[in-house]
């Protein structure tokens, strides 16, 4: 469905002239076709951004009245404030002034449990509610972000166009999906940011390793990660790694990276991913790794005081040819490790809040204007197309080729890592999770009789159907105990 339009109107509206607001309304306002009504609830900023740009055509208001007032019918307003209670404020304030068939858009980070909620209420007052994803930071907003809209599949008929229009193009689509109902936008775009901490931790560590066991100089690691931005590695992550290895420090005349605190923040989507993801029994161990050595770098306190106790060092070892491409490969099992978790969760979030998603659209929605955009997300649209009911992309028949051949080299790696001192979290966990995928029997075995010893919690076995409990405090017979 195409909107009317009113003379004089806005097609669209924007609250939230902070920075992805701003740089979102002038991406809508540089598309044929848009009018774009822009609200704040300091005027001040809508003030500035009109002044700085006065030929976008922005229709700017200093009330929420006068900003409804300013939308053509159906009203579509996308909501770019503070997630929390300055989105709750502000869909509370657009619910009172809109009628039925307008739709609220909130393109923030929300929580989308948050979403589902808001989404229900919305939706019981008669109007649309549609949480979207929206990834790639202040210039994405600006150029063509990637876009995870949640929501009615009516509203996304209307939505949908629009959002086409600014999203980033991949392969000459845009980067935009239905991803499902009500908050399934939300919760892939929980997921994007867990994988982009795990990204983000193996070419950390990767950096590490070039430089402590490579002996490499940080100009030369530029290097490195800009000849892998040639090849299958190819991402904006590792893209602007080099650019920030090859930033000089005006200050110092050596590197930035060694005059920045070690202590990384963060704004807790990552931990909202491994927290669901533990609800749902999902092993992110990459995502948890990488949240969790953002931890270890904050805690300066204890760091000292290891330092301090336990100042022995293992030597480190001597690097060897082939080191950097096998850290190369190392990086790239371990990716292909988060990204299957990632996606894991993505179905096993789809199965418990009942929403359809097309895994293989979701890879394609991140091929641009997203953080993670990478030339590898080809590959999984590959895989899903393939197989769209693939058990893990580890089990694609690229993927398994892939790590497969770079399994020796992984190993190196982390081994190479451990004997050195060198944490690599990251490389380790993944190359663990992979092996405990392919290992025939896990000693889980041995756990499940731990757990009936002391708790009668009874176990299976593998020639026969049924549970089973050992008398453990009797004479040790074993009983069967139903399914
Ligand atoms: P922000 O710093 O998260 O929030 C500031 C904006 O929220 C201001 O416009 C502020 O209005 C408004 N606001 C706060 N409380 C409000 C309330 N109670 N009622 C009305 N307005 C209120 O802004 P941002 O960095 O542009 O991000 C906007 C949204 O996009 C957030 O949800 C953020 O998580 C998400 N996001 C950000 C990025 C990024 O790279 N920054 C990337 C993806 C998504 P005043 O000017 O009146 O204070």
């Amino acid at each position: 469905m195409t909107r009317a339009t009113e003379p004089g109107r806005a097609n669209i509206g924007v609250v939230g002239m902070a920075v992805m607001g701003s740089n979102l309304a002038r991406n809508l306002a540089s598309r044929p076709g848009n009018t774009v009504a822009v609200y704040n609830r300091s005027p001040g900023r809508t003030r500035a951004l009109v002044a700085e740009h006065p030929d976008a055509g922005l229709v700017p208001s200093e009330s929420i009245d006068d900003f409804v007032a300013s939308l053509a019918r159906p009203r579509t307003a996308i909501i770019m404030v503070q997630a929390g209670r300055g989105t709750d404020s502000v869909i509370e304030q657009l619910a009172e002034r809109f009628e039925p068939g307008d739709i609220i858009v909130d393109g923030g980070n929300a929580d989308f449990h948050d979403t589902i909620r808001r989404e229900r209420a919305v939706r019981e007052r008669g109007l649309d509610f549609v949480g979207a994803g929206i990834s790639g930071g202040e210039e994405g907003a600006l150029h063509g972000p990637s876009i995870m809209p949640g929501g009615s599949p009516e509203a996304y008929a209307t939505l949908g166009p629009i959002l086409a229009s600014i999203a980033a193009v991949a392969e000459g689509e845009p980067c935009v999906t239905h991803v499902g109902t009500d908050g399934a936008g939300h919760f892939v775009k929980m997921v994007h940011n867990g994988i982009e901490y795990a990204d983000m931790q193996l070419i950390a560590e990767s950096y590490d390793l070039l430089r402590r066991v490579g002996g490499h100089d940080v100009p030369a690691i530029a290097d490195v990660f800009a000849t892998w931005n040639a090849g299958d590695l190819e991402s904006y992550l590792i893209q602007i790694t080099a650019e920030v290895l090859r930033q000089t420090d005006a200050r110092t005349g050596g590197p930035l990276v060694d005059v920045v605190v070690d202590q990384a923040g963060s704004k807790g989507t990552g931990v909202w991913t491994v927290q669901n993801a533990l609800g749902l029994g999902v092993p992110v161990s990459g995502i948890g790794e990488a949240v969790f050595a953002r931890a270890v770098s904050s805690r300066p306190a204890q760091r000292a005081a290891v330092q301090t106790a336990m100042s022995e060092r293992p030597e480190v070892q001597p690097s060897y040819d082939g080191f950097e491409d096998d850290v190369r490969a190392a990086l790239y099992a371990s990716k292909v490790v988060a990204y299957a978790q990632g996606f894991d969760l993505i179905v096993a979030g789809a199965r418990e809040y009942g929403w359809d998603i097309d895994l293989g659209a979701v890879a394609r929605i991140w091929r641009g204007g997203c953080i993670i955009r990478a030339r590898f997300l080809d590959r999984i649209v590959e895989a899903y197309a393939r197989d769209p009911q693939l058990a893990t992309l580890l089990a694609d028949d690229y993927f398994a080729d892939a790590v497969t051949r770079g399994a020796q080299a992984w190993r190196r790696v982390v081994a190479t890592a451990a004997l050195s001192g060198v944490p690599a979290p990251g490389f380790s966990s993944a190359l663990a999770y992979f092996d405990s995928l392919a290992s025939e029997r896990l000693p889980a075995a041995l756990i499940q009789g731990q757990r009936d010893f002391f708790g009668a919690h009874t176990y299976r076995r593998i020639d026969s159907a049924g549970a089973f409990h050992v008398l453990w405090s009797g004479d040790r017979s074993e009983v069967p105990v139903g399914d």
